[in-house]
């Protein structure tokens, strides 16, 4: 392909994905693969600049649809450029300073929403437009009335433009999918498709139902003010005065250094936000300095976009396998086209159930979107729907279980299929698996594939085999030699003295996770007074139903459990008691604990509760007594502020445990 071939190509390309994403809110390739297309264009266009024409999209910003009315905006609204990379930040910064000397920035999360413009006139709302193509947008004034962040009158009568970004949280994003899925309508994708859909609503009642709201962060005066602003800082400080919210995380850095530093902090704690962030904009804070730079014809010279790594790429499915859980339910995983994705090359995602799949319509050969956010395991949450798609097979549920070839079934209101024969190897697999994963019995060393051998090779039946094999046992494993031998012993030999509430976790009782083995643990004290308890005094415990009661209940009533929990004891397995409460100044207390704590993390905040004769729950309630919220705390905060519970910060914590001995 010739190089008017490659542009040609490339402008088809990016054109076709702007109507997709700007038109349909309904992008057909992630932002990573248009940003790339987008970059290398603007290469062959810098190194071949006759070729560039009037319509390339490297021209032009977004693009308007046809649905509300067209209106010209008095001031221009612009991109950004941006980068992937620090170095380029670098020689951005390098090259102000060579001109204008070392220049305060500006560093403010990049909102991945929708540009709006809102103009106001002696302190009251005319008019909201959306960006459009920055010439001109579409007049959504009615839309943008029933947003409740965006103000009607300010406090001040000034004329002013103001430019923000309209998002949707990502809770109300979960929910609104969530609902539509039951209602069988659309599913969006991410938030700013949400946000975007909701906003270009022919039907203002249906914007009012949809929980948006916007964060401001340009402002151009129209007419006479007191004491205009200097600098960026000051004028978004302004806005805030006249009463638009703005994002508290913007920060004034004296350079490139220390702005390279926000973008770092932020590409790590940006999951903890309830709204998306897809980079770090950089501006440049003196006003005088900004005009001297300008524009190019699509994006100010005195800003620049730091983009974090991608959450979202696309890849193709190059098969779906399917894996058996320790409950015997059937997990469909997709098999990849490796690709990296947040600073990883992925493989595998995760399909959840048969059911996903069907809602996906996702078939073998297909090109997929995949998502990872913090610490979560990749998952495949939309197919491009080209034309081959749907030459394609669709996809069928196995029938048989892929380990040991027993027939299938879906559990009644369960969207699992399950292998319900209780000899399946992989099913009894995953057992001890999860019997020594760290949410259990934390046992170092002995991971799945150890466990398998072990199985394999008849070592092991169930979990309770684990503590009767010897270091030899261990030597006869396939490339264990004797220091990890004897690692792998000292491991599965120190788990014999966990806590009580790790034992009861470890048993897989059905509806029984970590917290509420906890909260049972903690309640009875020892195994024995559990195995005894009733269904009544299990359900007495706050957070534990009559279901959940009923399945503890029935756990210790099966002969085989009662055997090997004989067994687990004489061979040495002997629970640690709950930490017991050294104080009882929190007695009947009720603590939520959300957001980053600085002095401790939240785990060691819960055993110092618990120390303090408190408890702690993970959601948010009317018995909540306290919510203590760390940095960047999210939606049980907002819950909480609903509810009208006691918040702390971590200082008001440390003041009320202060002096004890914990
Ligand atoms: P952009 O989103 O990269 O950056 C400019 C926009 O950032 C502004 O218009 C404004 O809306 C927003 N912004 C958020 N916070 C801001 C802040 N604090 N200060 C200033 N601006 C802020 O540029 P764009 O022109 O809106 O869109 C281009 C980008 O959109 C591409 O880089 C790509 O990631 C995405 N896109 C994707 C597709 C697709 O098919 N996946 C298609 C078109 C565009």
């Amino acid at each position: 392909m010739d190089i008017l071939e490659r542009i040609d190509f490339l402008k088809d390309e990016i054109n076709r994905a702007n109507y997709k994403y700007y038109v349909e809110d309904n992008p057909s390739i992630s932002d990573f693969e248009y940003d790339k297309l987008f970059a290398e264009l603007k290469e062959l266009e810098g190194q071949n600049p006759l070729l560039i024409t009037p319509d390339s999209p490297t021209q032009r910003v977004g693009s308007i649809s046809e649905k509300f009315f067209p209106y010209k905006h008095k001031y221009r609204l612009y991109s950004l450029d941006n980068t992937y990379n620090y170095e380029d930040l670098e020689d951005w910064y390098d090259k102000i300073v060579k001109e204008y000397n070392e220049q305060e920035l500006v560093c403010e999360l990049k909102i991945d929403g929708l540009a709006i413009a809102l103009t106001y006139e002696n302190g009251v709302f005319v008019r909201g437009v959306t960006r459009g193509d920055g010439i001109t947008g579409e007049d959504i004034t009615n839309n943008l009335k029933t947003i409740k962040a965006i103000p009607l009158k300010l406090f001040k009568p000034v004329s002013v433009e103001v430019r923000g970004e309209i998002y949707m949280p990502k809770t109300s994003f979960e929910k609104l999918n969530e609902e539509n899925l039951k209602n069988g309508e659309k599913l969006f994708a991410n938030p700013r498709n949400a946000a975007a859909g909701s906003l270009r609503q022919l039907d203002s009642s249906i914007t009012a139902k949809r929980d948006l709201s916007m964060f401001c962060y340009t402002a151009i005066f129209t007419g006479q003010i007191e004491n205009p602003p200097k600098t960026h800082y000051e004028s978004i400080m302004y806005l805030k005065d006249l009463g638009f919210k703005i994002n508290p995380n913007i920060r004034l850095c004296k350079n490139a250094k220390e702005a390279i530093q926000y973008c770092k902090d932020w590409d790590e704690k940006r999951f903890d936000l309830n709204y998306a962030t897809d980079g770090v904009v950089i501006k440049v804070n003196n006003f005088a300095v900004q005009q001297e730079m300008g524009f190019t014809s699509r994006a100010p010279k005195w800003a620049t976009a730091f983009k974090f790594p991608p959450e979202e790429v696309t890849t193709t499915l190059l098969d779906i396998e399917t894996g058996v859980g320790k409950t015997g339910a059937i997990t469909p995983v997709a098999i990849l086209e490796p690709v990296q994705l947040g600073g990883s090359t992925v493989a595998r995602a995760s399909l959840h159930n048969f059911d996903e799949i069907k809602r996906l319509d996702v078939r073998i050969g297909d090109k997929v979107f995949i998502k990872k956010a913090a610490e979560i395991i990749p998952k495949v949450i939309k197919i491009i729907e080209d034309e081959e798609h749907y030459n394609r097979p669709v996809y069928c549920a196995p029938q048989k279980c892929p380990s040991c070839g027993a027939d299938l079934h879906f559990h009644e209101e369960e969207v699992n299929l399950y292998c319900d024969n209780p000899d399946c190897p992989a099913k009894i697999c995953a057992k001890i698996e999860y019997w020594a994963s760290k949410e259990a019995m934390d046992i170092d060393n002995v991971g799945p594939s150890i466990i398998e051998q072990l199985y394999s090779k008849g070592f092991i039946k169930n979990a309770v085999d684990l503590y009767k094999l010897t270091m030899q046992d261990f030597m006869q494993l396939d490339l264990v030699k004797e220091k990890s031998a004897f690692n792998m012993y000292n491991a599965i030999q120190e788990s014999k003295t966990r806590p009580l509430a790790k034992l009861l976790t470890a048993f897989s009782i059905r509806n029984v996770g970590k917290e509420t083995a906890g909260v049972i643990a903690n309640e009875f004290g020892t195994l024995e007074n559990i195995i005894n308890a009733s269904v009544e005094e299990l359900s007495n415990i706050e957070g534990v139903g009559g279901i959940i009661a009923q399945d503890i209940f029935d756990f210790f009533r099966r002969p085989e459990n009662i055997n090997m929990i004989e067994e687990l004891k004489a061979l040495g397995v002997e629970p640690a008691p709950p930490v017991q409460n050294t104080y009882d100044d929190f007695k009947g207390l009720t603590f939520v604990l959300t957001g980053t704590l600085q002095n401790m993390t939240r785990d060691e905040a819960s055993e110092k509760i618990k120390k303090m004769g408190g408890k702690t729950s993970s959601s948010v309630s009317k018995n909540t007594s306290y919510i203590i919220a760390g940095e960047n705390a999210g939606s049980k905060l907002d819950k909480g502020l609903k509810l009208g519970v006691i918040i702390l910060t971590e200082d008001d914590f440390l003041n009320m445990i202060k002096g004890k001995d914990l």
